[in-house]
């Protein structure tokens, strides 16, 4: 063994307790923790000869790197849609890597960490009040599952007009429909070789919503003349946090021959609560449904996990089987989520999540879910009252989509929205919400409190007087 490698074996008590007390030091602070930094670091680091070992690494990151990480995990942080990890979650996490497993077969591998995946699903759908119906297993984030989703989605569109897109490529156009699907949906079309632009836009619900027009969908569907076609609905949307009517969409299911996925990133966790349960109504109907964990359910990335129903199982290992290994075996008869997914080898991502689900139960997410939901909700009450800000779109949930007032401070809006982040207190991001320029703050984090958003709307009061803006 190497020498340094050797040493650092010997000294590994040391080296995890050093950890372990740099990790109690950073969350004793991290509600203290800069949201951002302007500070910027040189990239060209010469990698040297010899090692000198984790402690001198550690030392060096801590001199480097550290002071410039800031407190994305912590309770200020409102841009994109950014969950934090409870204590739960970085047990899980560590143990992941200490034990280091490769989540793939549940025979044939040596160990069970993919049975322990399949329990974790398990878990997962009753937390979500969802039918055994749907296999699951964990990607990296929403983005992978919905192409896991959508990559079996066009296996079902090949077959339904007697073709095998996965053995023979895309030998015709497919049909996409969509109202506001997130642009990691788009994205996916890009990567499936669909193309991102090949897709039907329907009309969203009159009024203030994003959300399908039901009416549109069944005329669009008309108009494919009995041809099937793929939906990509959405619990959910980013912006206004949304919801497609899947009671409709279900009814239609019944008359017409489609695909039906759910992008259900963060607004699936609406169904923790009885209060918004009602919101995801009848998206157990759904083939494919994409869920994040590193959003409300509050796990260190990078965890997500797909839903697929079982009755699409074969579809699912005609687009991913890796079977032309021989020692891989059969892959109906011995299971491996390398034949289920994109990826073959994997760390165990179920593991941080089977924690938290023990830790905290149904009634811990319950309490997380509310607790945002109350949060935004009192942000949503100063805009509403505050002459300097108007909301762009109802609070329907937990993201709070706003701007300056006036279509005077249009220009304003990026120059307001970083001189805010700028003083590090608290962090939102840029949005366009029907053809306006708008600011995002979701709220998905375990720690935030009322504390949290009060100091945040006096940022943001301060941050107005600062640029005079009327
Ligand atoms: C965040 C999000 C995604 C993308 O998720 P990643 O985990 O960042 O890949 C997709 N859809 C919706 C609705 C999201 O909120």
């Amino acid at each position: 063994m190497n020498t340094t490698l050797q040493q650092d074996l010997k000294d590994i008590e040391n080296i995890l307790e050093q950890v372990k007390q740099q990790g109690i030091d950073f969350l004793n602070v991290i509600d203290s923790v800069p949201t951002s930094t302007q500070n910027k670091i040189t990239t060209n680091r010469n990698l040297n000869d010899s090692g000198f070992g984790a402690m001198s690494a550690l030392e060096e990151f801590n001199q480097r790197l550290a002071p410039l990480m800031v407190s994305q995990a912590g309770p200020r942080y409102w841009g994109f849609v950014t969950g934090g990890a409870t204590p739960a979650s970085i047990v899980g996490d560590w143990l992941t890597t200490i034990y280091d497993p490769n989540a793939q077969a549940t025979k044939a591998q040596g160990g069970v960490s993919a049975l322990i995946e399949i329990e974790t699903i398990n878990l997962l759908l009753q937390l979500l009040d969802l039918p055994k119906s749907f296999l699951g297993g964990f990607v990296t984030g929403a983005t992978m599952s919905n192409f896991t989703c959508l990559a079996v989605a066009r296996q079902w569109f090949g077959k339904q007009l007697g073709y095998d897109f996965a053995k023979n490529g895309i030998t015709a156009p497919l049909n996409i429909l969509s109202a506001t699907p997130h642009s990691s949906s788009v994205k996916c079309l890009a990567m499936l070789g669909i193309g991102s632009q090949n897709f039907t836009k329907i009309k969203t619900v009159e009024g203030n919503r994003e959300a399908i027009d039901i009416t549109d969908l069944e005329l669009n569907i008309k108009n494919l003349n009995g041809k099937p076609f793929i939906l990509i609905s959405s619990a959910g949307t980013v912006n206004s946090a949304d919801f497609d009517d899947f009671n409709a969409i279900a009814k239609l299911k019944e008359k017409y021959n489609f695909w039906w996925h759910i992008d259900a990133a963060f607004g699936g966790f609406a169904a923790c609560s009885p209060k918004y349960k009602h919101l995801v109504d009848g998206w157990k109907n759904a083939d494919s449904i994409t869920i994040d964990c590193h959003k409300w359910l509050n796990v260190p990335y990078e965890s997500a996990f797909y839903l697929v129903k079982e009755q699409h199982k074969n579809l699912q290992i005609e687009t991913f089987q890796n079977s032309n290994a021989p020692y891989l075996g059969d892959p109906l008869e011995n299971f491996s989520y390398l034949n289920f997914l994109p990826e073959n080898s994997r760390r165990l991502k179920a593991l941080p999540v089977w924690f938290s689900l023990l830790a905290y139960g149904k009634q811990g997410f319950q309490d997380i879910v509310e607790n945002s939901v109350m949060m935004a909700l009192q942000l949503d009450a100063f805009i509403t009252n505050d002459e300097s800000f108007e909301l762009l779109a109802p609070t329907r949930l937990n993201n709070v989509c706003f701007t300056l007032a006036g279509e005077h401070n249009q220009e304003k809006v990026n120059l307001f929205l970083t001189h805010l982040n700028d003083k590090e207190k608290v962090f939102m991001t840029p949005t366009v919400y029907q053809n306006r320029k708008g600011i995002r703050a979701s709220f998905v984090n375990w720690r935030t409190t009322e504390f949290d958003v009060q100091l945040a709307i006096a940022e943001m009061k301060a941050s107005v007087l600062e640029l005079g803006i009327k």
